[in-house]
This record gives structure tokens, sequence and C-alpha cells, in this order.
């Protein structure tokens, strides 16, 4: 996004030339009135780079705020919920999905007003060394993982049906292998 510091760049630019242009019918000598006719381009210059600049932020922030209005309705449709005893997500409330197929929205990305589905990436080794007991989701825009039964997806409805914080990763057996 176009800093506000190019903005308050181009309203200083076109303050200065309104004040060259001011003072050019005192200036006596050719030379003067040519250097601040430059003078007074420069600015202009960069006035209109700072004009430019603030129309580009204001196009930005007019998306910005679709996105959150688009965004305040859509955050609606879901909760957080424990899908593993220490893995969280959110996920669509039942009876509102729209056609949507089941899935596990990124908490971090959720909480920042970002919608971004967790993909499944791959099994991983469980704390006990077991391979393939796991399996791990990425987000692709943050980078957050979570580790689940292996046999764990958005669509399963036994996804969460114990999400005690303190129960040891091992003791979910559904995955093993
Ligand atoms: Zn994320």
């Amino acid at each position: 996004m176009v800093g506000i510091i190019e903005v308050k760049a181009g309203y200083d630019a076109a303050k200065a030339a309104f004040q060259i242009a001011q003072g050019m019918s005192a200036l006596k000598t050719e030379a003067a009135i040519n250097g601040a006719i430059i003078e007074l381009q420069r600015h202009t210059v960069d006035a209109q780079r700072g004009l430019s600049a603030s129309l580009e932020t204001i196009g930005e922030l007019e998306k910005e705020i679709v996105r959150l209005e688009n965004w305040s309705a859509e955050k609606e449709r879901y909760k957080l919920k424990a899908i593993s005893p220490r893995a969280y997500a959110y996920t669509i409330k039942p009876g509102i999905e729209g056609g949507d197929d089941p899935h596990w929205l990124c908490q971090p990305c959720f909480d920042s007003s970002h919608k971004s589905v967790l993909q499944w990436a791959g099994k991983t080794v469980s704390p006990s060394g077991i391979t393939g007991t796991f399996a791990t989701w990425g987000c692709r825009r943050c980078g957050q993982e979570i580790h689940v039964g292996r046999n764990q997806s958005p669509g399963d409805p036994n996804a969460n049906n114990d999400p005690t914080p303190n129960r040891p990763l091992n003791y979910d057996t559904r995955g093993i292998v």
C-alpha cells in the first residue's frame, strides 16, 4: 500500500508550489524568475506524484473496506473448535455450509480477518517416534501447521469428539499404524 509519507510529500510540494507562484510577481530579474519556474515545475511534479499516491491509497482502502465488510458476514459462519487434543481450527457451523465441502480454517489467519483453508501436508512422526501416526495440515498463507490423527479430516464427524486440552497426543489411537 502506498504510504502516508508519499501523500504528505505531495501535499507539501503543492503548498510550496503555491507559495512560489504567489511570490513570482515580486521577482525582479530574469534569472530569479527562471529559477522560480524551475522550482515551480519540480514541486508541481512532486504534487502530481502525491495526488497519484493519494488516489492509489484511497483505492486500496476502498478495497479493504469491501473485503472487511464481506469478511464480517463470512466469519459468522464459523466457530473455533479443538479438532484434536492440541490443534484448533475454525469450522463451519452446521446448517449453513452453503454447498461448501467440509473444511478447516487457519486460526491465526481467521483471527486477523483472513480466510485460509488448511491443506493436507503429509504424514508426520508422533512424539513417540511412530511414523505416520499423525497427519500435518498446513496454512499456505501464514505457514502455520497443525497435527491431527492421520485419518482425521474436516469431513470426519469425530474430528473433535474429545477436545481435552491436556490429553496426551498419543491418546488418540484412531490413526495409529
Ligand atoms: Zn494461516
